[in-house]
């Protein structure tokens, strides 16, 4: 059985299509999925994101404003995102963090916005869901300064970046999850990796609808290609398929603290 530890099913490309979508990847043997709930806010994902939190027992959700959007954060929206994460099927604040590839609000702003998530993570006793591109040292920092002493520290999620981050991920406590883009032609810096992250704390997802792993590259992605990043890791591993399988489920449990 498989986890896909962070999808975005709510997002408009499934439109009708989202029972199929869960349906698939429940006969591919996905037994839970962690929804993320307020990924892309014009297109209203809490809203969508908690009818499927709340319409299916093996989907659980995140909430969090995601850096893309930090610039949108007012007093309203942070409202309405601690009510949701009062929600008994919210297990982690997220995904936040910092994004200086696209830079799609300030980086300031996304800096204030994620140490203010952190905060409110905190207070709720909730894992993060941490999204991270090309702001390592400055994702390091924040860390250092603003999460230590947490129990339940989170997910480094679609992991991309330096093996340096990695380990500093691992040391404060953080799993580490690997999406579609480690099975990509180029992405052998990352397979080094992904070879090195301790077993008792990797993860797989899809980060759909994006990254469809090989051989499905370049299509919309879904819930049932978790199974793709599973057998890639299998190889890097010298695993079966189904032993990363239970591994990164049972890792996904006991982070979330899940029967
Ligand atoms: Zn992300
Ligand atoms: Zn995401």
């Amino acid at each position: 059985m498989f986890v896909d530890s962070h999808c975005h099913v709510d997002f408009h490309s499934y439109a009708d299509e989202r029972p199929a979508v869960l349906d698939r990847a429940r006969a591919a043997g996905v037994e839970m999925f962690l929804e993320i709930c307020g990924g892309d806010l014009e297109r209203d994902s809490l809203t969508v994101g908690m009818e499927l939190v709340e319409g299916n027992s093996d989907v659980f959700g995140a909430v969090g404003v995601h850096p893309h959007d930090a610039k949108a954060y007012n007093e309203a929206l942070e409202e309405r995102i601690i009510a949701i994460a009062g929600h008994p099927k919210i297990v982690a604040w997220g995904e936040i963090g910092l994004d200086y590839y696209y830079d799609n609000s300030p980086r300031d702003v996304q800096q204030r916005v994620f140490i203010r998530q952190m905060e409110l993570a905190r207070e709720h006793n909730l894992p993060l869901i941490l999204h991270i591109r090309d702001a390592d040292d400055d994702m390091v920092a924040l860390l250092r300064e603003h999460w230590t002493g947490v129990a339940r520290p989170g997910i480094f999620h679609c992991f991309s970046g330096s093996r340096p981050l990695m380990e500093a991920g691992i040391e404060l406590g953080f799993h580490i999850s690997f999406s579609g883009n480690v099975t990509f032609k180029k992405a052998q810096d990352l397979r080094d990796i992904a070879k090195d992250v301790p077993l008792d704390r990797l993860l797989i997802e899809t980060d759909c609808p994006f990254l469809s792993p090989e051989p499905f590259r370049g299509k919309r992605n879904e819930p049932a290609r978790v199974v793709e990043v599973a057998r890639c890791l299998s190889g890097l591993r010298d695993l079966p398929m189904e032993e990363i399988g239970r591994i990164t489920t049972a890792n996904f449990k006991r982070l979330f603290e899940l029967a």
